[in-house]
């Protein structure tokens, strides 16, 4: 299974950002707590809540994660020595645990059209494009050889990158037959503002741009115009759903049927790491279509969403030709799969099944999990709690 959209980091966050804290919380109020943490986290902090996440994700039945990485520079937004320290750790991370990941270095250039950038943005933001393709070139560089690790580009949002950055970036993507991906319409505010500035939504603003394409991977795609949907579908664009992130963030409910039917192509993400079940991540696509639509059997059975959570998000995050050399295996007597018919399996793994049924997981020819452990487990969990004592206590 693929995660197309990662910010390993947020997994920090979890458990810590639900109790109720300001008069009316929303994405922007939860999005404060997150600046707080991505203000504070070294390359060694990085590297082992990255680690730990993608080994939760492995033990989960994963196996590739598009890691849409925006955290770049130290904490008062100065490079580091070597400009992709933090790409590094995040790369080195998904190394150790033996899952696959593209480092999808994304470009963060303002706080919003006439906003000035927040100190944590500080951390996030390069002052020109260039800058930005010179740590993809060198990402690339130095991992052209791996076997489980490429590279992608992103421009954040529109919010955070002015459409000519934007246009340039893709560009660049469609020359070097990279992946590019995009966080759009995830929040209403974000709407508004992109009218304000260019008079227009965010997907109606790409197409007019000519940014949307086979290789365009829309992240969250929540709320659309009829036209930005026919859009996205007519250009054969990747829409990624990361529902149980939306959810906790109250982000709204997708048209998920109707991009499908348009021509737009699924694969979903776990985003903020707010959950850790690929599973739900799929299943909940189908359900809360069911949701907004009062009705079932909304999107598509069971064959279609599998596809969409594996093939379709290796196809997302550039790893098209990879997906067949990895494998999960499942535990048939696993009390969420036990006594369905063989020909059922893919019903029964989709609407049913949870991570404990993986019992190995392979990847590019390695076992990385077995009997439903993790080899490095104990040194990997280790080195979390450490983290996360030393970000609790200001160390
Ligand atoms: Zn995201």
């Amino acid at each position: 299974m693929a995660t197309a959209h990662s910010h390993a980091f947020q997994r920090a966050l979890r458990g810590r950002t639900q109790r109720r804290h300001t008069g009316a919380d929303t994405f922007w109020s939860w999005r404060a707590l997150m600046y707080r943490l991505a203000e504070r986290l070294g390359p060694e902090d990085l590297f082992h809540i990255a680690r730990f996440a993608y080994a939760e994700l492995a033990l989960s039945g994963v196996t590739a994660v598009g890691e849409f990485h925006y955290l770049h520079h130290d904490k008062n937004g100065v490079p580091y020595a070597s400009r992709t320290e933090l790409a590094e750790a995040v790369i080195r991370a998904a190394e150790e645990v033996g899952i696959r990941l593209c480092l999808i270095r994304t470009a963060y250039m303002r706080g919003g059209p006439d906003a000035p950038l927040a100190p944590a943005q500080r951390r996030f933001a390069d002052p020109s494009v260039d800058r930005v393709l010179r740590d993809v070139e060198q990402l690339r560089a130095d991992h052209n050889a791996a076997a489980t690790i490429s590279v992608g580009v992103a421009a954040h949002s529109v919010r955070a990158a002015s459409i000519e950055a934007i246009r340039t970036l893709a560009a660049y993507a469609a020359e070097q037959d990279l992946p590019f991906h995009m966080h759009v319409c995830e929040q209403r505010r974000e709407l508004e503002d992109c009218l304000a500035e260019h008079g227009v939504t965010p997907v109606a603003l790409l197409a007019e741009h000519g940014v949307l394409s086979p290789r365009f991977v829309g992240v969250h795609a929540t709320h659309l115009a009829g036209t930005e949907i026919a859009a996205l579908g007519q250009a054969g664009a990747y829409v990624c759903l990361c529902r149980t992130t939306e959810r906790d963030l109250g982000d709204g409910l997708p048209p998920v049927s109707d991009l499908m039917r348009a021509g737009a192509r699924l694969c979903v993400g776990v985003d903020s790491h707010a959950g850790e079940n690929p599973f739900e991540e799929i299943r909940a696509v189908e359900m809360d279509e069911r949701s907004r639509l009062e009705t079932r059997h909304t999107v598509a059975e069971a064959p279609v969403l599998l596809d969409a959570a594996t093939r379709a998000g290796y196809a997302a995050i550039g790893m098209a030709d990879r997906w067949q050399e990895d494998r999960v295996w499942l535990d048939r007597d696993d009390p969420s799969l036990a006594g369905i018919p063989p020909g059922l399996a893919s019903d029964a793994i989709l609407f049913g099944a949870t991570p404990r049924a993986v019992r190995r997981v392979e990847v590019a020819g390695r076992v990385i999990v077995e009997d439903g452990r993790h080899a490095a487990w104990e040194v990997i969990l280790e080195g979390y709690l450490k983290t996360m004592r030393g970000l609790d206590t200001g160390r």
